[in-house]
C-alpha cells in the first residue's frame, strides 16, 4: 500500500453522507488507491500462487483474520467489490461487519438460518413483509423451527409468548405496510430481561429488517438490536436495476455468516454489488432527503382531502407514535428523519370496508392508466414514486382475516415517493381522486 492517501483526519471522523462516497479504497483486502471509481471485478476463481498459498486460503476463510487480507479463493467465498460494498454497509449501520447475499429475502434467511436450529422458537412481530412471513410459515416448520406471532408494538406480550427455545425475536419498523413503529429499546429492555440465567448459545437474538427505513434514517443496532437485515434492491440500491440483500452486525456474527453464505450458495455478484457501491449507497443521503420531503407534501395533501378516511406517515403531526418517531428514527447527525413511505385508506361511500376497498381500487387503477409520475408496482425505494394495495399484493400471503385484525385494510393503499417534483405527484394524486 505504498501510495495510499492518508486524509489528515481519519475517516471515522467524516460524516456518513461523505463516507458513503469515498469508502476506502486501499486496505489489505484490495488496492485501488488510483482509481476514482472502484473497479467492477469479474474474476470467478483466483490465481494461486502455491498450493500452500491455496491450503492457507481455506484454513483462514471467515476468519476475523481473514477479514483484514483475505487469500481470494472462488468467488461464492468471497471478493473484493462485494468487500467494499460490505464495509460501507457495516460504516452505515454502525455495525463492526456486513455480508451480502443475494436478494434480501436470502439475507433474512441466512440471519435467520445462523441463528437457529432444528426445536428451537422463532417470535416475530404479526405483519411482516409477505415472503418473510411465508419462510417462516411454510419452509422454517419443515426443519422443525417454529414461529409464534405477536404484537410487539407491545413488546411486554413478549414475556408470555417465549419459550425456553426462543433464540430470536423478528421485526420490522416501520412495519410495512401499517406504519406503526416498534419501540427498539424496549424490546432490548425485555429481552434483555428474559435471556437473565440464559447460557451465551440460549440468548435470544434480535434482529430487524431495517429495509423501510434506511440506515439514513434510523440505525437500530444504536438502539441495541443484534442483527440488521437489508433488502439492497429498495432505498440503498436506489435504482430499481440490481437485487441483493445484507446482514449487519458484531464481528461474532462473520464466520457463521460467511460459511452459511458459502454452502447455501446465495451471493450477491460482484455485477451486481458494484451499482450499489457506486451508484446506491453514495446517493442515498442525497435521494432520502428529497424523497423524505416529497412524502412529507404528500401526506400533509392527502390529510387535507375529504375522500381520504386517514394517512399514516411518521413525519406528520398527528402520528399516533410521534414521540417514538422522534426518538428512534434520526439521520446521523440527528436530524429527525420519519423516511420516504406512506400508508393511506379511502372513505367507502357507505363506511363499510369493501366500499372503501372497491374506491381503492377504482383510485389505484386510474393512477396505473393515467398518471404519468406514479407507478403501480411492487417494491419500494426507487427514484420513480410507486403505489399499490398491500393486502392483494405484496402481503397476500397473510390470511385474510388475520391482515384486517392486525389493522391492514382491503382498501389500504401504500406509497413509496421517489424523487419527481412533488407538485407533479400531488397534481397526478388529486386527478385520481377525482373518480372516486
Ligand atoms: C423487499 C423486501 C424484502 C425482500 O427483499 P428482496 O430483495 O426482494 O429479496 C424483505 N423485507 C422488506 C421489508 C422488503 O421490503
Amino acid at each position: 500500500m505504498t501510495n495510499e492517501r492518508k486524509p489528515k483526519k481519519p475517516r471515522e471522523q467524516y460524516r456518513l453522507r461523505t463516507r458513503l462516497i469515498h469508502g476506502s479504497f486501499a486496505t489489505g483486502r484490495w488496492d485501488y488507491d488510483h482509481h476514482v471509481v472502484p473497479p467492477q471485478s469479474s474474476s470467478a476463481t483466483y490465481r494461486l500462487s502455491s498450493v500452500h498459498r491455496g491450503a492457507q486460503g481455506f484454513i483462514e476463510f471467515a476468519t476475523p483474520e481473514s477479514r483484514r487480507a483475505p487469500i481470494y479463493i472462488y468467488d461464492r467465498l468471497d471478493e473484493p467489490s462485494r468487500g467494499m460494498l460490505e464495509e460501507n454497509l457495516a460504516v452505515a449501520e454502525g455495525g463492526e461487519v456486513a455480508v451480502t447475499f443475494a436478494t434480501g429475502m436470502a439475507a433474512v434467511s441466512g440471519a435467520l438460518g445462523i441463528l437457529t436450529a432444528s426445536g428451537d422458537q422463532i417470535v416475530a412481530h404479526q405483519v411482516l413483509y409477505g415472503c418473510t412471513h411465508s419462510l417462516m410459515t411454510s419452509w422454517l416448520p419443515r426443519y422443525k423451527i417454529h414461529t409464534d406471532f405477536c404484537d410487539l408494538c407491545n413488546p411486554e406480550t413478549l414475556a408470555s409468548v417465549v419459550t425456553k427455545q426462543c433464540r430470536v425475536v423478528y421485526f420490522e419498523t416501520p412495519v410495512n405496510p401499517t406504519m406503526e413503529l416498534i419501540d427498539l429499546q424496549a424490546v432490548r429492555r425485555v429481552v434483555d430481561r428474559l435471556n437473565t440465567g440464559r447460557a451465551d448459545e440460549e440468548r435470544i437474538r434480535i434482529v430487524v429488517d431495517n429495509t423501510f427505513s434506511t440506515p439514513y434514517c434510523q440505525r437500530p443496532l444504536e438502539h441495541g438490536v443484534d442483527l440488521v437485515v437489508h433488502s439492497l434492491t429498495k432505498d440503498i440500491g436506489g435504482f430499481g436495476t440490481e437485487m441483493g440483500g445484507a446482514v449487519i452486525g458484531a464481528n461474532e456474527y462473520f464466520n457463521l455468516l460467511m460459511l452459511y453464505r458459502k454452502d447455501f450458495g446465495g451471493v450477491l455478484s460482484p455485477k451486481n454489488a458494484w451499482p450499489i457501491l457506486v451508484y446506491g449507497l453514495p446517493t442515498l443521503a442525497t435521494r432520502m432527503v428529497n424523497q423524505q420531503k416529497s412524502a412529507m407534501q404528500v401526506a400533509e395533501f392527502l390529510q387535507r382531502q375529504a375522500k381520504v378516511a386517514r394517512v399514516l406517515y411518521p413525519g406528520l403531526p398527528n402520528f399516533p407514535q410521534r414521540e417514538l418517531a422522534r426518538r428512534q428514527m434520526t439521520t446521523p447527525d440527528g436530524a429527525f428523519a420519519p423516511g420516504c413511505m406512506l400508508y393511506f385508506e379511502l372513505k367507502g361511500r357507505d363506511g363499510t370496508g369493501n366500499s372503501a376497498a372497491e374506491a381503492a381500487e377504482r383510485f389505484v387503477d386510474y393512477v396505473a392508466e393515467k398518471s404519468y409520475t406514479v407507478t403501480l408496482a411492487v417494491s419500494l425505494g426507487q427514484i420513480k414514486t410507486l403505489i399499490e394495495n398491500p393486502f392483494s399484493m405484496t402481503h397476500a400471503a397473510i390470511p385474510d382475516e388475520e391482515k384486517i385484525r392486525c389493522g391492514l385494510q382491503p382498501g389500504g393503499i401504500r406509497l413509496s415517493l421517489g424523487l419527481e417534483d412533488w407538485h407533479d405527484i400531488i397534481a397526478d394524486l388529486e386527478d385520481a381522486l377525482e373518480v372516486v
